[in-house]
């Protein structure tokens, strides 16, 4: 990889920034000014240095970079994709599920996703929790003894100070039916050097810590990103996956396979590959379902079960995630019918009870 003219110590925030780092033409620069205004943008150092400048389908920029087609609002898309507002009681709070509810302390996060369901809400200016805010977030938990789990969500909690953190987590961990706290984070990939001992020192507690690490491909996983990963995992935290199936970025089964493999090899389960969500101006990294799920398949026979996430899709309109991977079995009068990962189908009787 050739080194990029950007100064690594700084974040790219604007247009010029990344005409400057030449990860756009100079000319394009106005046009890309108009969706910043609309869309925050930031591309950390950590993350400047993945990138090949002399790729132009380069999978890290195609996440990072943004393009004058996200000025377009799709028919098909939302201002809201996933239904958070329909299931937000209080401001911070979104509560689909009875035993687990999202926290989100934060709206800002140490990179821009410009796929992200949450764009419209994400971004330097969108505001944290007040204190006050955050009391009542935190008593809304406290008052529901059927939360089992909280997750915290964002934008990304781990940009907080670690201070901060920290008096949340300990909130969390002193209620008695909370068992598990979960955050979701891009931030040892975006600002690896933000997991410092201060902030694994927040995340220590009696309770289950879990981190869900959103990550696409196996090039954002350099050196430091992956010491990072190393760090919480030595810290007694499971680490866990997340990715979005993105078009350009990882829609092929290779490039899966080896993604899966380089978190499983890193003490990372992969968890989710999520179906892409119909944000707005998303419509560049969309592909259909069937398409995921014969991906889905191909890794099936080939790469260890453990690596293998759950393909989900959260339903538009808010009424949750679920599986939407490859179908194995079909009925029929017989009892079943089972497809093995070659791909041979086989006979599975089964006579009613
Ligand atoms: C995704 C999500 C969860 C977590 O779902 P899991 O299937 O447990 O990972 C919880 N609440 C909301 C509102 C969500 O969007
Ligand atoms: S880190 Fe998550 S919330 Fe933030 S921009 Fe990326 S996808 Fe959106």
């Amino acid at each position: 990889m050739t080194a990029l003219p950007f100064p690594r110590k700084r974040t790219a925030r604007t247009a010029s920034e990344l005409a400057e780092a030449g990860l756009i033409a100079p000319a394009g620069t106005a046009a890309l000014a108009a969706v910043a205004a609309r869309y925050a943008i930031a591309l950390p150092p950590a993350l400047l240095d993945r990138i090949d400048p002399g790729n132009p389908a380069d999978p890290i920029a195609r996440q990072l970079v943004p393009d004058a087609s996200e000025l377009v609002d799709g028919a098909d898309e939302l201002q809201d994709p996933i239904g958070d507002h329909a299931h937000s009681p209080l401001r911070g709070i979104v509560h689909r599920y009875p035993d687990r509810v999202l926290l989100q302390p934060v709206a800002t996060c140490a990179v821009y996703c410009r796929y992200c369901f949450r764009r419209e809400q994400v971004g330097p200016d969108s505001a944290p929790l007040r204190p006050g805010e955050l009391d009542a977030a935190l008593d809304y938990i406290r008052n529901d003894t059927g939360i089992w789990e909280v997750i915290l969500s964002g934008g990304d909690p781990l940009v907080l100070a670690p201070g901060k953190l920290k008096r949340i987590i300990d909130a969390l961990a002193a209620m008695d039916h909370v068992a598990v706290i979960r955050i979701h984070s891009r931030v040892p990939i975006a600002t690896p050097e933000h997991v410092t001992d201060a902030l694994l020192a927040s995340l220590r507690s009696d309770k289950a810590v879990y981190l869900v690490l959103h990550v696409n491909h196996a090039q954002e996983l350099g050196p430091e990103q992956i010491a990072a990963c190393r760090r919480l995992s030595d810290a007694g935290i499971p680490l866990l996956s997340q990715s979005v199936l993105l078009r350009g970025v990882n829609d092929d089964a290779a490039t899966l396979e080896t993604l899966f493999r380089t978190l499983l090899r890193n003490r990372i389960k992969p968890y989710y590959l999520h179906h892409p969500d119909r944000a707005r101006g998303t419509a560049r990294f969309r592909l259909p379902l069937a398409e995921g799920q014969t991906l889905m398949k191909q890794l099936r026979g080939r790469l260890s079960g453990l690596a293998q996430p759950t393909y989900v899709l959260d339903i538009p309109g808010g009424y949750g995630k679920v599986p939407v991977g490859p179908d194995y079995l079909s009925e029929n009068d017989a009892g079943w019918s089972v497809e093995d990962p070659a791909g041979v189908v086989h006979a599975y009787p089964e006579t009613p009870a």
